[in-house]
């Protein structure tokens, strides 16, 4: 049934292929040394990612739900307590909160940026909220000048979720920077990807910094001396030396994606077709570019048929996943969440995507009637 594919939803041979001896030359280095835990590439990397960043501090760890996980425990946040976070968003930002046993507290997004709209995050805080989430969700960076005047107002944490953005600017200034720790995810799909798992989280704190990084190395604070019950979750070697290889490209593989947007956002005009938004706040790194339509299942289809992957993100809400029935919501209660849920589309988005294959998904979405 399905053509041949012209477009795959994403791919990441033309970076791979540029940096080829990069990435080669990283694992030789590596395996010559033969560490392969807790070492200078490590070291490194996590030096190069908080400038980037701007922020002091940077603690590798094993995958972005972990980073998320251990920023929370930093913060002393546990059992009794309840977190905030966006019903649109993917489920490892809710399941960080449910493993330190807290109490998940969904927030609905705003229809036109598909983040957690601050003017209903107020009515969710309680006495037992120690935290907001805010997710970054597709590249898009969300409103924080009043998601942190909330957080000061009720003296809540802010742990932003910016596995989907790295290097997004709120207001000229990079995400992951407003809160009091961000946890990054470096998935291989991920704006900057690793080979395997991988992820960080960073912070203005040192305390805070080391809380986290004991927490994900047995809570150790040096070698078989344990404060904590920690896990292990550590950034190894030889992802950490890939990372090294691909962050000096990061920027311009955004600016890449950015082009990508603008020929889309151009040249798509479909009235069945919602275009995504920009806030004036916003330079957005399109981790995903999300379009939505009321036909969407079939909009895939007839873009599958044509050579052209597309992805759902995310088909389920959070709220009405077996894993959170517990929970007892039901169809209705995010209806915002849920609308995303039935009607989003992503359309092809990765660094080095050909104009030719850019015009082809172009024209392919302006025929679907
Ligand atoms: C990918 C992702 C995570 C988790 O990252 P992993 O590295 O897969 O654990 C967390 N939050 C969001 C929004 C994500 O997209």
């Amino acid at each position: 049934m399905s053509a041949q594919v012209k477009v795959p939803f994403v791919s990441f041979k033309p970076l791979e292929q540029e940096l080829d001896g990069d990435l080669r030359a990283a694992f030789e280095r590596v395996y010559e040394n033969s560490w392969y835990i807790e070492g200078s590439e490590d070291e490194k990397f996590e030096a190069s990612f908080a400038d980037y960043e701007g922020v002091p501090y940077c603690v590798g760890c094993g995958n972005g739900l972990d980073a998320l996980v251990l920023s929370l425990k930093a913060f002393g946040i546990g059992e009794g307590d309840e977190v905030i976070v966006p019903s649109n968003t993917y489920i490892a930002t809710a399941l960080a909160v449910t493993y330190v046993g807290s109490k998940v507290v969904f927030v609905e997004p705003d229809i036109n940026t598909y983040n957690i709209d601050p003017s209903l995050i107020e009515a969710a805080v309680t006495p037992k909220t120690k935290a907001i989430m805010p997710v970054h969700l597709y590249g898009q960076p969300c409103d924080m000048d009043p998601i942190m005047a909330i957080a000061s107002a009720h003296g809540l944490k802010v742990i932003e979720d910016c596995a989907q953005a790295h290097g997004a600017l709120y207001k000229d200034r990079k995400i992951g920077t407003f809160g009091d720790a961000a946890g990054f995810s470096f998935y291989p799909g991920k704006n900057l990807g690793a080979l395997g798992d991988a992820g960080a989280a960073v912070t203005f704190d040192e305390e805070v910094a080391a809380k986290i990084r004991a927490y994900g190395n047995y809570g150790s604070d040096y070698k078989y001396h344990h404060i904590y019950k920690g896990n292990n979750s550590r950034l190894d070697e030889l992802q950490a030396a890939f990372l090294s290889a691909k962050l000096p490209h990061l920027d311009r593989m955004n600016e890449e994606r950015r082009r990508v947007a603008s020929l889309y956002l151009e040249g798509i005009r479909n009235p069945l077709v919602t275009l995504p938004f920009v806030a004036d706040y916003a330079l957005p790194v399109w981790h995903i570019f999300a379009v939505r339509c009321d036909r969407r299942d079939e909009l895939a289809a007839f873009l599958a048929e044509a050579g052209i992957g597309t992805n759902k993100h995310y088909p389920i809400p959070m709220h009405l996943q077996g894993a959170y029935a517990d929970l007892g919501f039901k169809e209705g209660d995010f209806p915002i969440a849920e609308l995303i849920s039935k009607t989003e589309l992503s359309l092809p988005m990765y660094y080095g995507m050909t104009d030719e294959q850019i015009s082809y998904v172009i024209e392919k979405v302006n025929e679907f009637a």
